[in-house]
């Protein structure tokens, strides 16, 4: 909704698309809180004059919806969508490489035990989740590939269950301890098509010395720390097919660009399918 709002290039919640006296920067936190108490009063509106008592919005115990308590959702659009379609994954994204200089940004110093921690706790269920699916895949008898291919087997094999949603203080360096298994913690890149064992020396998306985590919207092809399974090979193919629709319908030089990219992503399917092996097969 707000990328069709607002301007391309501008702020999701820039001052000068959402009525405000501001007219620069972004909204500031005491206003958005007003917003999201103004849109409850005005769902729960609806909800009554239209008899729809089931969606009304009741009381929080905890106390108004405000902005402080959006957090977790952030860390989750930083953690499963890096580089995502949604403009708020893509805006975080990029944010995690400012989170995870953690000493050098304002932002980071200021926010230490606050969205540092919730990240942390947010990633490290990303990546478990990923190494389970992963190990449900192959049980399921899919074959993987890649350099990475070993660890991430290694991964896969040690997830450890982190049963629920709700996390307890202690569970923070749980998730620190998890993240810092260099090479065997598993991230999902659902943009690029692949599974990235992340192992900061081989890293080509150049992280930061000490981040527990890889650039991944800056993923780049022929990383040692790339994972793929047979699901990764034929996303690769319907993509390339789809580009190849687009192609048709666009000016030749741009028709051209996408036509060699698909070209690329049809090579790395190949790629796996010549060289992928079960879970169980010799390395
Ligand atoms: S470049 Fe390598 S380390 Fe970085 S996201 Fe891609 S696979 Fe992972």
């Amino acid at each position: 909704m707000l990328e069709r709002i607002v301007p391309s290039g501008e702020l999701l919640f820039g001052s000068a698309h959402h009525f405000t006296q501001d007219r620069a920067g972004a909204l500031k936190a005491g206003t958005l809180n007003i917003r999201i108490k103004d849109f409850v009063t005005w769902i729960n509106d609806e909800a009554a004059t239209k008899d729809l008592t089931g969606q009304s919005i009741p009381d929080d115990p905890h106390g108004p919806i405000n902005t402080s308590r959006f957090r977790r959702t952030l860390a989750w659009h930083i953690a499963r969508r890096p580089g995502g379609l949604v403009a708020l994954a893509i805006q975080y994204g990029h944010m995690r490489t400012v989170l995870d200089a953690r000493t050098s940004s304002g932002y980071g110093t200021r926010s230490r035990g606050g969205i540092h921690t919730v990240l942390d706790v947010e990633s490290a269920l990303a990546a478990a989740d990923t190494a389970a699916r992963l190990r449900d895949l192959l049980a399921a008898g899919e074959r993987i590939s890649g350099p990475a291919a070993q660890r991430a087997l290694t991964a896969a094999a040690h997830v450890p269950r982190f049963e629920g949603r709700i996390v307890p203080r202690t569970f923070v360096h749980k998730a620190r301890d998890y993240l810092a298994r260099d090479g065997i913690v598993l991230f999902d890149n659902p943009d690029a098509l692949l599974i990235c064992a992340f192992k900061r020396d081989n890293a080509l998306c150049e992280p930061d010395p000490g981040a527990n985590s890889p650039r991944q919207y800056d993923c780049r092809s022929g990383c040692a720390n790339t994972v793929r399974t047979d699901t990764h090979a034929r996303l690769l193919r319907a993509r390339a097919d789809e580009l190849g629709r687009l192609a048709d319908r666009l000016p030749p030089p741009v028709g051209r660009r996408l036509r060699s990219n698909a070209d690329r992503l049809r090579v790395a399917a190949d790629t796996h399918d010549s060289s992928a092996q079960t879970a169980e097969a010799p390395r």
